[in-house]
C-alpha cells in the first residue's frame, strides 16, 4: 500500500518501503512506505489546505458524512477485521468486534458533535454582548500504537473530524494496513481530499518532523510513556496542544467479601485479552489474606482454560506482536521467580510447530508477589499478572497507589460503600467496582500520573479538538 495523501494513494518521495508481516507465521504479506521529511511536508500541506474549507462545512453535513463513514466500516467489518487479524495476530472475532465498536464510537461522536455549544453570559450591559465560541483547533497529527490500531485511531478521528479539524494519521509501523484501508473507505464515503490522510514510516524517523511541523496544531498520541513524554515536551515548547494516552500498570483490589464468581472471570478476561497487549489491562492483583489461597486457585484454574493459537483458529489468544514487546513478559517472570514468587501457570515460551514462528507466551500467573519485583512496578504489555496478599483495605489502597502509573483500577467487594470509598481513594483515570466492562463511548477515558494527559471519548474528547474564543461585541 502507499501513503494516502489528499485523497490519493501516493508513492513515498523517499522511494523506500518496509515490510508488514503476519506475527503468527512471520510471512511478509505487504509493504508500506518508509516516508521521509518530504513526505511529511506533502501530507501536512494537504491537511492544511483542506482545513481551510473543512472548518466551514456545517456540522450537520459533517455528521452525515461521519455516519456514512461509520456505516462503511460496518459494511467492511469482515474485510477490515481480516486485515487487522493478519497484521496483529489477534483472534479474528476480536478484530471484527474492534471494527464494529469503532464504528459505534464514530457514530457517537457524530451525534455528540451536534450538541457542541458556545455561551453568551447575560451581563445586562446595554449595547454589549460577549460570546464564547468554539473553533476547530486545526490540523491534528494522530500517532498510535499497534495494539488496537482502529480503536485508538477512531478515539481521535471522529472527534477531530466532527469538530472541523483535518487529520494526519501515522499508525504503528507494525500494523498500518487497517488504518490505510479505513482512510480509503472514508474517502469513498465522500470526505473531501486532504481531510483524512495517512502516512506510514518509522516514528523515530518522521515523528519529530510531524510533531513540530508549522501546520500541526495538535498531537493526539497513544503509545508508550517515554515516547509520549518526549512528544509532549516537544509540543509544549512550540505551544502545540496535545493529548497523551500512555502506559498503564493497573491494580485490582479483591476484598475479603468479594463475589469471586464475578471477580475471577472478569479479572482473567481483563488480564489476558489481546495477549495482555492492552493499556488498561489488570497487571497487579491484591487479594485479602482470608481468601488469598482460594482466589489464587480459582484464577489459576480459570486461566488454564484459555486457548492459544493462530488468529483464525477460534482460540482466545494469539502471539505477542514482536520480540521487543515479548521480552518484557519473559524478563519480568524470571525476575519474580528469582525473588521468590510462585508461577502457578504458564511462565515459559510455548514450543511446537504451531508456535515456532511467532512470539507466543502463555497466560502466566505469578503468586506471592511483592513490590520488589519488576512485575509490580513496570508495565508488562504481555500476558503476565501477579498476585499479592494484603491484610487491610488501607494497606491495599496504599499498595495500589504505589505506582508511577494511573490509567485504570478495579475493586471487588460485597459492600457498595466500601467499593465507592476505595474507588475514590485510587489514583486512576477510571475505576471499575464489582465488574469490568469495556470503556463506554460517552464517558471520558485517560490517565493520571505517567499514564497520560487529557481525555478521549465523550463530549470531553470532542472539546479537546476545539479552541475557545471570546468575542466582545458592542452595538
Ligand atoms: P511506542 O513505541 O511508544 O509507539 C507508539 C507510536 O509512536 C507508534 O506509531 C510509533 O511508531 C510512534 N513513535 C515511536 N517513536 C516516535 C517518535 N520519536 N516520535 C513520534 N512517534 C514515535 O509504543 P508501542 O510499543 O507501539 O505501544 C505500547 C505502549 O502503548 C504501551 O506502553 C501501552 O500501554 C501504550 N498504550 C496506551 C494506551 C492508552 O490509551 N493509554 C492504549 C494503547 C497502548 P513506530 O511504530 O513506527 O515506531
Amino acid at each position: 500500500m502507499e501513503n494516502f495523501i489528499n485523497g490519493k494513494w501516493t508513492k513515498p518521495q523517499s522511494g523506500n518501503y518496509g515490510n508488514v508481516s503476519n506475527p503468527v507465521t512471520g510471512k511478509v504479506f505487504d509493504k508500506v512506505p518508509h516516508s521521509n521529511l518530504d513526505d511529511v511536508n506533502a501530507v501536512m500541506d494537504a491537511a492544511h489546505e483542506a482545513f481551510k474549507k473543512w472548518k466551514k462545512v456545517p456540522v450537520a453535513e459533517r455528521a452525515s458524512l461521519q455516519h456514512k463513514g461509520a456505516q462503511l466500516m460496518r459494511d467492511h467489518a469482515d474485510e477490515l477485521g481480516n486485515l487487522l487479524a493478519n497484521e496483529l495476530g489477534r483472534p479474528l472475532d476480536a478484530c471484527i468486534r474492534e471494527i464494529t465498536r469503532s464504528a459505534d464510537l464514530t457514530d457517537y461522536y457524530a451525534e455528540e458533535g451536534l450538541r457542541l455549544k458556545g455561551e453568551i453570559p447575560l451581563h445586562n450591559i446595554e449595547g454589549e454582548r460577549v460570546m464564547v465560541i468554539r473553533e476547530p483547533i486545526g490540523v491534528v497529527v494522530s500517532i498510535t500504537s499497534f495494539n488496537y490500531p482502529i480503536a485508538l485511531l477512531t478515539m481521535k478521528l471522529g472527534a477531530a473530524l466532527i469538530a472541523g479539524c483535518t487529520i494526519v494519521s501515522k499508525p504503528s509501523d507494525e500494523t498500518p494496513l487497517s488504518t490505510m484501508r479505513l482512510a480509503e473507505l472514508f474517502s469513498q464515503a465522500g470526505y473531501p481530499p486532504g481531510v483524512f490522510n495517512v502516512i506510514t514510516g518509522r516514528g523515530r524517523d518522521i515523528g519529530d518532523a510531524m510533531v513540530t511541523h508549522k501546520y500541526t496544531s495538535k498531537i493526539a498520541f497513544t503509545g508508550g510513556t517515554s515516547t509520549g513524554q518526549r512528544i509532549g515536551a516537544l509540543a509544549a515548547q512550540l505551544g502545540k496542544r496535545f493529548t497523551l494516552e500512555l502506559g498503564g500498570q493497573s491494580p485490582v483490589i479483591v476484598c475479603a467479601d468479594a463475589n469471586l464468581d464475578i471477580a475471577v472471570p472478569a479479572i482473567v478476561k481483563h488480564t489476558f485479552a489481546n495477549s495482555g497487549q492492552f493499556c488498561y489491562r489488570v497487571s497487579r492483583i491484591y487479594v485479602h489474606q482470608d481468601i488469598y489461597d482460594e482466589y489464587v486457585a480459582r484464577m489459576t484454574e480459570e486461566t488454564k482454560k484459555l486457548t492459544i493459537g493462530n488468529q483464525f483458529s477460534g482460540c482466545d489468544m494469539g502471539p505477542i506482536i514482536s520480540q521487543k514487546i515479548y521480552k518484557t513478559s519473559e524478563e519480568q517472570t524470571a525476575d519474580a521467580k528469582a525473588k521468590g514468587a510462585t508461577i502457578t501457570t504458564g511462565g515459559e515460551r510455548l514450543k511446537g510447530a504451531e508456535f515456532e514462528k511467532g512470539w507466543f507466551f502463555p497466560p502466566t500467573i505469578i503468586a506471592d508477589a511483592n513490590h520488589s519485583m519488576e512485575i509490580m512496578r513496570e508495565e508488562t504489555f504481555g500476558p503476565v499478572a501477579a498476585i499479592m496478599k494484603f491484610k487491610t483495605n488501607e494497606e491495599a489502597i496504599a499498595l495500589a497507589n504505589d505506582s508511577d502509573y494511573g490509567l485504570a483500577a478495579y475493586v471487588f467487594t460485597g459492600e457498595l460503600g466500601t467499593g465507592l470509598r476505595i474507588a475514590e481513594e485510587l489514583e486512576a483515570g477510571s475505576v471499575w467496582v464489582n465488574n469490568i466492562q469495556r470503556s463506554y463511548h460517552d464517558v471520558p477515558f485517560g490517565g493520571v500520573k505517567q499514564s497520560g494527559v487529557g481525555r478521549e471519548k465523550g463530549r470531553y474528547g470532542i472539546e479537546s479538538y476545539t479552541e475557545l474564543k471570546t468575542i466582545y461585541y458592542s452595538y
